[in-house]
């Protein structure tokens, strides 16, 4: 329960209209993508790095819990308040400190919403790689945390790729600087690298200083249809096999194209259409059919029912935000979606879809699968009744066989998500002791009092 003092504290600190503990505010912040919700005491709207700071100190001297928040998108449970904490919501500090075309970087606030940067980058014939399907409203900061990434990482690489240093507070209030503004730089451990994908956990980010590259001159799509999603994990394959890399490469099986014809994406999919790869090249326009001839070598193969290529832009455009649609859209087949990113090697990628089919019968579960299939990502999503305690039983044991079976094949239990509060119970299947252990000692130091998104990341 937050002390009336702290509460005046925090009020000194950032003004009366920027901490806010009124029942509707706190029941506002009190969820992220989960299905979960817990209230938190009071939300707090920092304006800059140093209120950022005053509040770490304060939080710290009190023995505050505190939840940092971007816009809330993520599907983990990262951003949902520990019970008894305080959000630190960063929506107000939104400003674009530098642009600098010259040394193409940019330095953000943690409160920039992701589309943003890309716009502006292009707006000097620039481009940030770093795609998450929730682009238009997620926050760099929440994109830091969680080292996110999207279609383009296949070719582009992650949110990590991208930033050269950053900004932030750890939770005993200590101001730290870390990384350089150049695109190199070897000095001292890498800090910058720990704090994207930390999850909140070890420091709230204030700033950084993000690394852009000349934008592709044109793109060219191929939609590609198969009969099976064996055969078309197998074309993924071959796909990465051969030289040319894309800058997309997305696979959707059958009932996820189901849960996009309603957008009318998939009228004019040939019959027996079971599973659908996007496939994306970029660069020098002359150099484009070279790309994709060499794309659509690779594709063919056991299974192909039909590839398709010349789509004008508005057509692109629908597919994609038939693709991006797709988080929401399987919502229709059941009230609930336990939602895994899980990643096996690209050459395991057929076994193991697979695996999800002979799971699915078995369990008789409804599983779709969608995804980065160029990353070896898969969205792996059990659609699921939550008041039927017979199918949850029957999707927490098929859970448990699938991540089990990913790490099996040399894989990892998320690719972007992270772990949140949801996966949790996963994580010592893939991390030794001694590394966790060393892990949390590293926690420890940036934050002796555990104040910073308790109840994330590490196993009870
Ligand atoms: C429709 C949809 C599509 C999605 N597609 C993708 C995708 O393609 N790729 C992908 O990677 N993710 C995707 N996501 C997940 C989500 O959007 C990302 O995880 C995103 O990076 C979260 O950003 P956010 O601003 O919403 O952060 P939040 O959800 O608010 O927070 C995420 C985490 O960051 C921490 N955090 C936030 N700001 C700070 C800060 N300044 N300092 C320290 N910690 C902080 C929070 O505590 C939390 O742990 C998708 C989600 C949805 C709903």
């Amino acid at each position: 329960m937050l002390s009336d003092r702290a509460l005046a504290a925090f009020r000194t600190a950032l003004g009366v209209d920027r901490v806010l503990d009124d029942d509707a505010t706190r029941a506002l912040y009190a969820s992220d993508e989960t299905p979960r919700r817990i209230e938190p005491d009071a939300v707090l709207f920092p304006t800059s790095h140093d209120e950022v700071a005053a509040l770490m100190r304060i939080a710290f001297e009190h023995r505050i819990a505190l939840t940092p928040r971007g816009a809330g998108s993520g599907n983990v449970g990262g951003a949902l308040p520990a019970p008894g904490s305080v959000v630190v919501s960063f929506e107000c500090m939104r400003r674009v400190l530098e642009f600098d075309p010259a040394n193409r970087i940019i330095v953000v606030e943690p409160g920039v919403v992701t589309e943003e940067i890309e716009r502006i980058a292009r707006s000097a014939g620039l481009f940030y790689p770093p795609d998450p399907g929730s682009n238009a409203y997620c926050r760099i900061g929440g994109n830091l945390a969680m080292n996110a990434a999207g279609p383009r990482a296949v070719k582009y690489g992650v949110t990590r790729d991208y930033v050269l240093g950053l900004r932030a507070v750890t939770g005993s209030g200590e101001e730290i600087r870390t990384g350089c503004r150049t695109t190199k730089g070897v000095t001292g451990y890498d800090l910058t690298r720990l704090l994207v994908g930390s999850e909140g956990t070890l420091a709230l980010i204030t700033e950084a200083t993000l690394k852009l590259l000349p934008a592709p001159e044109a793109v060219a799509t191929l939609r590609v249809c198969f009969a099976d999603n064996h055969d078309a994990l197998a074309a993924v394959s071959r796909v990465m096999r051969q030289s040319v890399v894309p800058c997309a490469l997305e696979f959707m099986d059958q009932r996820a194209i189901d849960a996009i014809r309603p957008t009318g994406a998939a009228d004019d999919l040939p019959p027996g259409t079971r599973a659908l790869l996007m496939v994306e090249a970029d660069g020098a326009a002359a150099d484009l059919p070279r790309q994709i001839a060499a794309l659509e070598q690779a594709l063919a193969g056991s299974g192909l029912l039909e590839m398709k290529s010349g789509f004008d832009r508005a057509a692109i455009a629908r597919l994609w935000a038939a693709r991006k649609s797709l988080s929401h859209a399987v919502k229709r087949i059941a009230p609930l979606k336990i939602n895994e990113d899980v990643v096996v090697p690209v050459s395991a990628l057929a076994d193991f879809v697979d695996f999800l089919d002979h799971t699915a019968e078995a369990q008789h579960l409804s599983i779709v699968s969608f995804g980065h299939a160029g990353n070896g990502n898969l969205h792996v999503n059990l659609m699921v009744h939550p008041d039927d305690d017979d199918e949850m039983a029957r999707a927490h044991m098929a859970l448990e066989a699938i991540m089990l079976r990913v790490l099996a094949l040399g894989g990892t239990l998320s690719g972007e998500h992270g772990i949140g509060t949801e996966k949790r119970r996963f994580v010592p299947l893939e991390i030794d002791p001694p590394t966790l252990g060393l892990m949390q000692a590293i926690k420890r130091q940036f934050d002796p009092h555990g104040l910073l998104n308790p109840g994330k990341l590490f196993p009870d």
